[in-house]
This record gives structure tokens, sequence and C-alpha cells, in this order.
């Protein structure tokens, strides 16, 4: 759960959050400074599995004078307008190959209707849970070294708003994919904000099918085997991914071609339909 400032109020070093929730906190360092904004997450893998809290502060970043336009996918992470490509990453591969294994574990051993779970379908709970918090650490930390650099050379970034469909017949490697979407989009929209960056959170549809150089739109869905776009009103072609990523910068109104001044000051995180 995020709060912002109008969300929570610490009193006696004890944290009231919206909805008439009080915590007492354990604090483990020190405030550095006044928080702006309140996490609350639970560590369902931690050793105690309280809440924690998260306090933020502000650090701007120096301009660049640079956008950057940001499209999600399978092979590659994300796909950008300009440099920063980020492709998906192998790790979790033998996470994931275990957590198929205690998947199975968990089945075999799961309680029948009125039964006590065993201790050994608990212990296969546990690692399960274990591993799959391994699995998104490593995510997270990937997408946040990657978010770090795109916040820090980029006063502006446009990204899909890539919600993902957890749907049973997904493939793991769809399953895994859309992890890593996840994690990427969730550190690129926290980091931005600890640095007041403008980032635009942009409606996916469609995007595949306009050209990010004049704006048309195809009348087809491109098939998922063509990899180039090719604008039939203006000629333009790019790799599919690319022109996607394009569109997101257009969409989000931080169009290329009149980055300079013609930029609308936007606020942060605003819906750019
Ligand atoms: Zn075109």
């Amino acid at each position: 759960m995020n709060y912002t400032r109008r969300g929570f109020r610490l009193k006696d070093w004890r944290l009231h959050l919206a909805g008439g929730i009080v915590l007492t906190v354990v604090w483990s360092r020190p405030l550095p400074a006044e928080p702006s904004s309140v996490r609350v997450f639970t560590a369902t893998a931690s050793a105690t599995g309280t809440p924690r809290v998260v306090p933020a502060q502000t650090e701007p970043l120096p301009p660049t004078g640079a956008v950057i336009g940001i499209d999600w996918g399978v092979k590659e992470t994300a796909t950008t307008s300009y440099a920063h490509d980020l492709p998906h990453a192998q790790h979790g591969h033998r996470s994931q190959a275990k957590l198929g294994h205690y998947d199975r574990m968990t089945a075999r051993r799961r309680p029948k209707k009125g039964q006590a779970a065993s201790k050994g379908y608990r212990e296969a709970k546990k690692w399960r849970a274990k591993t799959c918090a391994k699995i998104a650490r490593q995510h997270q930390d990937t997408a946040r070294k990657w978010a770090k650099k795109v916040v820090r050379d980029h006063d502006a970034i446009a990204v899909e708003d890539f919600r993902p469909k957890f749907l049973a017949k997904t493939t793991m490697a769809r399953k895994a994919a859309d992890a890593a979407i996840g994690a990427t989009k969730q550190a690129l929209i926290e980091i931005g904000r600890k640095h007041a960056r403008d980032v635009r959170l942009v409606h996916p549809a469609h995007t595949t099918m306009d050209c990010g150089s004049c704006g048309a739109r195809t009348k087809h869905a491109l098939p998922l085997s063509e990899r180039t776009y090719t604008c039939t009103a203006c000629g333009a072609f790019s790799p599919r991914d690319k022109n996607s990523a394009r569109v997101m910068l257009v969409r989000a109104g931080l169009n290329p071609a009149g980055v300079e001044g013609a930029r609308p000051p936007g606020a942060l995180l605003q819906e750019a339909a």
C-alpha cells in the first residue's frame, strides 16, 4: 500500500494511516528528513511477517533535456525509443524449475478435505514461498539498476501502462516475462517519483498499430511474426518494438520532433490517453 503526504501522519513515533490504521513502528534507522510518502508491505517469506514501512524522500536530479518512450515485451523486457533497451534477464531460470518442483510437491502433500495439514505440506509451502521471494528479488534488483539509469538520463518518461494477466493458460516463459515487466515498471515509477521526474503511463491499446512517425493507424493489427512496422501513410519503417516505443512518446505528448520547450508541464504519473 502506498500512502502519499495526505494519507499518513507520524505522531509520537507511531504511524497513523488513512482509514484509522495505527502502527507501532520499529525503526531500523533514524529518519533523515520528514518522509513525503509511506509504503507498507508484508514480506511473506521474512522471518517475522510483520508489515514494513519505507519512508521516501524526493531527491530531484539535474535536467537533461531528453525524453524516452518505453515499450514492454517478452524477449526484450523493455524496448526504448533510444538506447537503454533492457533484454529479458535469464535469471530465475533455475529458480523457475525449482518452483515447478515445489508446486508439484505441494500438490502431492495437500491435505484432504477436513484433514489437518501435514508437516511436509507446510514445509513444501514454505520452500515454495522462499523460491518465489528469491525470483522476485532478482527481478527487482535488475529492474532497479536499469530504472536508475533511465531516470538519471531523462526528464520525462512515457511508458506503456502494462497490466499482466496471470492466466492459467499462459506459458511459463510468458509468466516470467510478465513478472519481469511488472517489477521493471514498478521500479521505474518509484525511482522516477523519487527523483521528481515526469513519468507518464500510456494506455496500451493499439500501440502496435500506430505509426510512431506520423501517428496513422493501420487497419489491421500486425501479426506477431511481423517484426517490422511499415507505415502505409508516410512510408516509415522500423523494428516493430522501436515503433511502439516511439508511439508511447507521441501518445504522452512528448513527441521527439517537438521536444524543445513544447513539452506541456505534466503532472507526475499523469494518465496519457
Ligand atoms: Zn507513418
